[in-house]
């Protein structure tokens, strides 16, 4: 590495160093309390899996320069000059953490290590030496809410061909539309995944439910946020922003997609629009009465997976069991308790490298097959797209013989006038 690009690199490191970053990557102790609370360390125990050692690989840098020690001694041992085998190592640190923070609850001290290993991902970007497929991805979405106008026409025809299925699964709607686009002073825009199973049933509860609903020409997910891109995250948050607000709408809804909502809800700033989950609105829509499900269209027992950005850094924990318990008469809970629930090794961008990153996500999440299974349950609820996918490979490596779904298509299966 040439001395030009350690120079920006450590720009960038420095623009992260505020006081909670200061504190994280200082105050460690080593006491090892976080070590088995990593899935990957917990289904493959190696000492570069715990999330000490993977702060660690960020922390020597700091010491090397920005400590006093680190600059004067070069030499110390806790210090680690950042070159190619330091990049090669933040990689390696960065990509095996899926940010999912069940570590942070187990800290004495509250440690994030998410965002230590988010300046890890950080310098990769600046050095040019991230997945390339996670970029590319950030950059198509940049360039759709670009050229919106182009972008329009086709999506609208694409919409066009769902409007049956949705009105299949729900025939009364108060607007004549089954998936309304563009309307201003809508109360509520929904921001779906690319593809039919994001877009149909939420369409058809929303149309249950009589809402006064958008749907947004944006996708939702933030591959920016995968990456660990600061400046693509904002492009990609600020085109639904800039929707929400032209739209006028009261609430902004995200399909289940766990780093969206969480990036919607935690950094889009004060806004005139209030943030929610789907899942939020499902369970607000059955406690106001405004749809009703009938557990007999749900056949077998059920658990429930809770996608970490959406249960443990987003909040929403209540929700799902509350409509889960309109759905079935049989719901097994997972142990541990949802604060502390395994995470389904999928996060941060993994299951987005698909095949590349297989071997990795099914051997590193042996814990949470093994949690899933445990319950007995027939069916595997969940409300991320992410965890759906990674689930779904993890039902047929580990053979659980589930049946894994997105809660918001079986509150959508169970609608009765
Ligand atoms: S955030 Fe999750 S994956 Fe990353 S080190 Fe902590 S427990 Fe492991
Ligand atoms: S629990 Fe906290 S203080 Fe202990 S090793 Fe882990 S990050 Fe460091």
């Amino acid at each position: 590495m040439d001395q030009n690009t350690r120079e920006q690199l450590l720009a960038l490191f420095q623009g992260k160093l505020n006081r909670t970053i200061q504190m994280y990557l200082e105050t460690c102790t080593r006491c090892g309390v976080c070590t088995p609370a990593c899935h990957a360390y917990a289904s493959i125990p190696v000492p570069r899996y715990t999330p000490a050692h993977r702060a660690e690989v960020v922390r020597r840098i700091y010491k090397k320069y920005f400590k006093a020690q680190g600059k004067v001694l070069p030499l110390w041992g806790q210090a680690k000059a950042l070159d190619d085998t330091a990049m090669a190592e933040l990689f390696e640190a960065a990509y095996s953490c899926t940010g999912c923070r069940r570590c942070m609850v187990y800290c004495p001290f509250g440690i994030d290590t998410q965002q230590i290993t988010a300046i890890a991902k950080l310098l990769l970007v600046g050095a040019n030496m991230e997945p390339e497929v996670l970029s590319m991805l950030a950059d198509v979405s940049i360039s759709k809410g670009e050229s919106i106008d182009e972008f329009k026409e086709g999506f609208i025809k694409g919409i066009e061909r769902l409007e049956k299925q949705v009105v299949e699964k729900w025939k009364s709607h108060p607007s004549g539309t089954p998936i309304p686009l563009d309307v201003e002073g809508a109360d509520l825009l929904y921001v779906a995944l690319a593809g039919a199973h994001s877009i149909i049933p939420a369409a058809a509860v929303f149309n249950a439910a009589g809402e006064k609903w958008s749907l947004s020409f944006f996708e939702a997910v933030n591959f920016g946020a995968f990456v660990g891109d600061p400046t693509k995250t904002k492009i990609i948050l600020d085109r639904i922003i800039n929707e929400a607000r032209r739209l006028k709408v009261k609430e902004v809804s995200i399909c289940e997609c766990g780093t969206a909502f969480r990036v919607m809800k935690q950094l889009s700033g004060s806004q005139p629009f209030y943030v929610s989950s789907l899942t939020e609105v499902h369970a607000r829509y059955i406690r106001d009465g405004r749809i009703k499900l009938d557990k007999n269209k749900i056949d077998g027992s059920v658990t429930y997976h809770d996608p970490c950005q959406i249960a443990r850094n987003g909040g929403v924990i209540d929700e799902p069991r509350y409509i889960l318990s309109h759905l079935t008469d049989d719901y097994r809970e997972m142990s541990p308790d949802p604060r502390y629930n395994w995470c389904c090794g999928g996060g941060g961008g993994l299951v987005a490298l698909g095949e590349e990153t297989y071997d990795f996500r099914m051997k590193s999440a042996r814990v949470k097959a093994e949690q899933a299974g445990q319950t007995g349950a027939k069916i595997l609820a969940t409300a991320c797209e992410n965890c759906q996918t990674q689930l779904d490979n993890l039902n047929e490596h580990y053979k659980l013989g589930m049946d894994v779904r997105f809660l918001s298509s079986m509150v959508a299966d169970a609608l009765v006038e």
